[in-house]
């Protein structure tokens, strides 16, 4: 079937939308694939809901091929299952919450492991039922704080997700190895350059997972690679500490006056001045710096918390906000400051800090302690210049192990271009990417909330063992379309391609157009999808259209048929050939199938 443009329910913008922040949004929008319908949420039109098809197949043909079965979930879902798993509450302001006329509670599904473990706990019994793979392709829902560059971070979006259920560890490895190797076909096949490395689990919890990044300057996500082959989002980065060191040599802590050295840079400088080591010069990497956050709970209770770091680095908000996860680190206020005259801006050190001699406490039951975590390089023995909880006041020689302890270790200053590798495999570089798909052995954490137990061979009841895979869907047509596309609009690979190939009838007179619609007839026959551009517009409206919809390949019937040629065009190369119309067939196949 010839799909025909002047039919077609499809408008090109020539504006870019107002809030495009990259390109792959502005062109899905201007290119007539997608409309936004509220904050986070799109609508898709043909153009864009049969790229999203073509990913969806994709998907499925890689899922059915491992074995996995597909299933399909309701998104409206009632809490009790979320509750036994306490997600009800630890998915904070991001769930979807609603009653129904009873006033019984309900989510729409932000991702569906208590569903799926319940759906097999419903049905299975026996180890003789497992290994199983589940899978589904469905709308998923988050009320993302920042919903971000159009598919690429909705709070509607379409999901792949699967579970993987076992009797035994090894059962959930050779599962999750399927998984990953589905994985790296799925996106082989979508010509995402892409990255495995080792994550977090944030709000699903367990224990080993890797992420599927597109490498993107665009992606949200930052990763390191080492040359010897480490590789990890910044997340799930932890560094290898130093040994502990001996500080026999070091005096005793003391206090010293340090003018207006609010800052580490002020405070290195007066160091210098005042106090000048015999070795060497103080650096930034000398001070230990205090940093203040309000932790927030998932139910809303909070704590004051003191991140001790090096001066030298800041605290990767994006690490800290995966360490802490699923409580929030939230910035503190003028008013924190003021209900606690111990912690002085600018000046706050640990050593009464530990003794809790200086802090006032806060929290909502009662006195809490404020809570101190030290980066790990902040090991016994390393002598620091911090500060003395006294404006205008530092101390030196302060002696971690020796004049103060932490509550523990906190792994969430920034990771440097140029740092080593935490396996000894050479220096780190840092890129950016997209998160296109995420693996987690999962263990037995939704199994055990849930009572998924079966018969082992013995006759004994044993809790199953799960793994969890997300790909995203929706968010793939953006990040294929964020890599392929130009300064001129989309360019799609064909894997994606809303059609093979648009045809364009340049020029007036019946015979242009009677010769562009035998050759749209003619790839049709041959299986090639063909939108062919019958509109009555200018040459320079179609061109300019058909550039910015993208597809590979486009055929221009126009001036040069009074000599028996067509133009054509490869939308990603730019290459432009011109046939005998004898022979457009088979050029035409030659560029989409080659
Ligand atoms: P992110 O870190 O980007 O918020 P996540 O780690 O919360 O993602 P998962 O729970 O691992 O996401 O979900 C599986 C996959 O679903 C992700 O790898 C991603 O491709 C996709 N996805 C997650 N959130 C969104 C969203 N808001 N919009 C579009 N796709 C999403
Ligand atoms: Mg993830």
């Amino acid at each position: 079937m010839i799909t025909r443009l002047s039919q077609l329910f499809v408008r090109t913008l020539r504006e870019d939308p107002a809030d495009a922040e990259v390109p792959s949004h502005r062109w899905l929008v201007r290119a007539g694939y997608i409309r936004r319908t509220a904050p986070g949420i799109y609508t898709w039109l043909p153009l864009g809901l049969r790229v999203l098809q073509q990913v969806e197949r994709i998907v499925r043909e890689e899922m059915d091929a491992m074995g996995a079965q597909e299933v399909r979930f309701p998104a409206l879902l009632p809490r009790e299952p979320y509750e036994a798993t306490h997600r009800w509450t630890e998915y904070g302001p991001n769930l979807f919450r609603l009653k129904d006329r009873k006033g019984g509670d309900y989510l729409l599904g932000p991702t569906h492991e208590e569903m799926f473990t319940l759906l097999v706990k419903d049905l299975y019994s026996s180890y003789k039922d497992l290994p199983l793979s589940l899978y589904q392709i469905q709308t998923k829902y988050r009320d993302e704080a920042r919903p971000r560059a159009g598919l690429l971070r909705g709070r509607e979006f379409v999901m792949k997700d699967s579970y993987s259920f076992d009797v035994d560890d090894e059962g959930l490895a050779a599962s999750y190895e399927a998984h990953r190797r589905a994985y790296v076909r799925i996106f082989e096949r979508l010509g995402l350059t892409y990255v495995i490395v080792k994550a977090t689990s944030g709000a699903m919890g367990g224990s080993a997972s890797e992420e599927f990044l597109a490498v993107s300057p665009t992606g949200e996500d930052t990763f390191v690679r080492s040359p010897g082959g480490y590789a990890a989002n910044v997340e799930a980065v932890r560094i290898a500490p130093p040994p502990a060191q001996d500080a026999e040599g070091i005096g005793p802590a003391r206090t010293v006056d340090t003018p207006d050295t609010g800052t580490i840079v002020e405070l290195v400088d007066v160091a210098n001045q005042k106090f000048p080591r015999p070795d060497r010069a103080w650096t930034a990497a000398d001070t230990l710096k205090n940093v203040v956050f309000r932790l927030v709970q998932p139910d809303g209770r909070s704590e004051l918390l003191v991140v001790g770091l090096p001066g030298d680095r800041d605290v990767d908000m994006k690490r800290l906000e995966a360490a802490v996860s699923p409580a929030e680190a939230a910035p503190v206020t003028d008013e924190d400051f003021a209900d606690n005259p111990g912690l002085v801006k600018g000046y706050i050190g640990p050593v009464s800090l530990a003794t809790g001699e200086a802090v006032q406490y806060l929290g909502a039951e009662g006195p809490l302690k404020v809570r101190y975590l030290t980066d790990p390089r902040v090991v016994d023995g390393t002598a620091w210049i911090t500060g003395a909880n006294v404006v205008d006041t530092h101390m030196v020689d302060v002696v971690a192990g020796r004049d103060f302890t932490s509550d523990g270790v906190l792994d969430v200053a920034e990771i440097r271009e140029g740092d080593p590798a935490p396996d000894g495999s050479g220096p780190l570089s840092l890129a950016r990417g997209i998160e296109m798909g995420h693996i987690f052995q999962l263990g037995r954490k939704y199994a055990d909330a849930l009572g998924l137990k079966v018969l082992d061979a013995n006759g004994k009841l044993v809790t199953v063992t799960m793994g969890s895979y997300g790909v995203g869907v929706s968010r793939a047509v953006a990040a294929v379309a964020e890599a392929t596309c130009d300064e001129r609009g989309l360019a799609w690979p064909r894997a994606l391609a809303p059609f093979d190939v648009q045809v364009l009838a340049t020029g007036k007179g019946d015979e242009i157009a009677a010769a562009a619609e035998q050759l749209a007839h003619d790839l049709d026959a041959r299986g090639v999808r063909v939108l062919l551009d019958d509109r009555k517009a200018s040459p320079g409206v179609k061109f300019a259209d058909a550039e910015i919809m993208g597809m590979p390949v486009s055929v221009v019937v126009g001036r040069g048929l009074a000599d028996g040629l067509v133009e054509v065009r490869d939308r990603a190369t730019g290459e432009r050939a011109e046939v005998p119309v004898a022979g457009a067939v088979d050029a035409v196949l030659a560029a989409v199938r080659g």
